[in-house]
C-alpha cells in the first residue's frame, strides 16, 4: 500500500470518491477493502433514488438528497462512456399509496407540506394509479406520484465504479482489512457500519435491511418503483421485481430471516396481488451506516485524514454529492448545497 491516497472501504461512497479523485487528476490511489469491492450495504441495497417519496422536512438531508438526485443523469451518462456500463437509471417515477382512509390522511398531510415547498408531486384518484398501473391491488385507496424519484441498479452502479478504478490504474485491494488509519498518507475512510473500527467518530451503528427479489414475468407486472406504508417494490429492467427492506436494530447479524421473508412477500402482495404467485429468487440482507440525525458525516478529521460515512437509507443516491463534496474538502473548494453548508466531520 504504497499510494498517495489510501480509501478504506470500497463501497459506493469509496469508489464514488476515488473516481472523482482521479477525475480531478490525483493518481496513486488506493481502496482497500476487508471484502470483495461493493459487496456490503452497497450491493444489498434497493438503488431507489428518492428524494421525495423518503422525505419528512424540507431540511438539510433533504437538500443533500435533492442535490445528488440532480447529479444522477450525468454521473449515469458518464459511467455508461467510460465504462460502457449502463446503471439502468430509470425515470419512471416514483408511487407512493394509501390502502385505506387512515393512510390517504397521512398521505394528505405531507402532500400539503410538499406542495408548498414547491416538490413536484402529484395526487392520483385510485382509477389514475389503476390507469398507470394495472396490475395493482383494486384495494387501492388514493396515492401520489413522485416524477423526479428514480432508481438505479446498484449492484451495476459498483460494477461500473469497479471498472472505472480498473482502466484508470486505481489500485484497487480485496481482502485485506484495514486495522488502523495509516499516517503520512492522504486517506479517506469510508467504512460504512464498520467506520467505529478505524475512527471513534462519529458513531456509526450497523441497521440491517432484509429483501427479497422476485422471479419476473416476460411482460413487466409494474413499472414504477411503488411504496406502501409496510413496503416498497422495485421493478428492475430484467423483470425482476425487488422487495424491501426491514430496518432492524441487530448488530452486525447479517443473517436472512424467515420471518422477515413470508412478511415482505405478504407486503409486496398488497401493493399487487399478481406477485403472491411468483417465486421468491433471491433473497439478502445488508447493513446501513446509521448515525444521529440520520444525515451523513462528511468532510475533514485532521490534516489528511477524510471521513464520509453515515448515509443511512441514502447512500447510492447521495454518492455523486458526497464524492464532490470530499474532493472539494480536499481542494479547499466549497460545495453549496444550501446556506447551510458543508458538513464537517470535525462539527
Ligand atoms: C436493504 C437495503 C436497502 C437500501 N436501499 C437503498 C436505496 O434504495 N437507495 C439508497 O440510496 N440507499 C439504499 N440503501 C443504503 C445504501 O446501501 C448505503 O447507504 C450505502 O451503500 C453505503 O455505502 P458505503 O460505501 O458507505 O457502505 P458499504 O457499501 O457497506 O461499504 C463499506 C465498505 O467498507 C469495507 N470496510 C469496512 N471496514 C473496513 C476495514 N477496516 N478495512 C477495509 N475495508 C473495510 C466493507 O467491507 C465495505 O465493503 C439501502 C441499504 C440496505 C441495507
Amino acid at each position: 500500500m504504497s499510494s498517495e491516497t489510501i480509501i478504506i472501504g470500497g463501497g459506493v461512497i469509496g469508489l464514488s470518491i476515488a473516481r472523482e479523485l482521479h477525475k480531478r487528476g490525483a493518481r496513486s490511489i488506493a481502496v482497500v477493502d476487508k471484502g470483495r469491492i461493493g459487496a456490503e450495504a452497497s450491493w444489498a441495497a434497493a438503488g431507489m433514488l428518492a428524494p421525495n417519496a423518503e422525505c419528512h422536512a424540507d431540511d438539510e438531508l433533504f437538500r443533500l438528497c435533492t442535490a445528488s438526485n440532480a447529479l444522477y443523469p450525468s454521473f449515469a451518462a458518464e459511467l455508461l462512456d467510460e465504462t460502457g456500463i449502463d446503471i439502468e437509471l430509470d425515470r419512471t417515477g416514483t408511487l407512493v399509496l394509501a390502502f385505506n382512509e387512515q393512510e390517504a390522511e397521512a398521505l394528505e398531510e405531507k402532500y400539503a407540506w410538499q406542495r408548498s415547498a414547491g416538490i413536484a408531486v402529484e395526487k392520483l384518484s385510485e382509477d389514475e394509479i389503476l390507469k398507470l398501473e394495472p396490475n395493482i391491488s383494486p384495494y387501492v385507496h388514493s396515492g401520489f406520484r413522485y416524477p423526479n424519484d428514480w432508481q438505479v441498479e446498484n449492484r451495476r452502479l459498483v460494477t461500473a465504479l469497479r471498472k472505472y478504478c480498473e482502466i484508470n490504474g486505481i489500485e484497487l485491494i480485496e481482502n485485506t482489512i484495514v486495522e488502523s488509519v495509516p499516517s503520512g498518507r492522504r486517506v479517506i475512510v469510508t467504512a460504512g457500519a464498520w467506520t467505529n473500527d478505524l475512527l471513534p467518530d462519529p458513531k456509526v451503528k450497523p441497521i440491517r435491511g432484509q429483501m427479497i427479489s422476485l422471479a419476473g414475468r416476460e411482460s413487466r407486472i409494474l413499472t414504477h418503483v411503488i411504496y406502501s406504508q409496510r413496503s416498497y417494490v422495485v421493478p428492475r429492467a430484467d423483470g425482476r421485481i425487488l422487495v424491501g427492506a426491514t430496518v432492524e436494530d441487530v448488530g452486525f447479524a447479517k443473517q436472512v430471516t424467515p420471518e422477515a421473508i413470508a412478511e415482505l412477500k405478504t407486503a409486496a402482495s398488497e401493493i399487487s396481488p399478481s406477485l403472491a404467485s411468483l417465486d421468491i429468487a433471491e433473497s439478502w440482507a445488508g447493513l446501513r451506516p446509521f448515525v444521529a440525525g440520520e444525515i451523513p458525516v462528511l468532510g475533514r478529521v485532521s490534516e489528511n485524514v477524510f471521513v464520509a460515512t453515515g448515509h443511512y437509507r441514502n447512500g447510492i443516491l447521495l454518492a455523486p454529492i458526497t464524492a464532490k463534496m470530499i474532493a472539494d474538502e480536499i481542494w479547499g473548494a466549497s460545495t453549496k448545497i444550501s446556506d447551510h453548508g458543508v458538513l464537517k466531520a470535525s462539527q
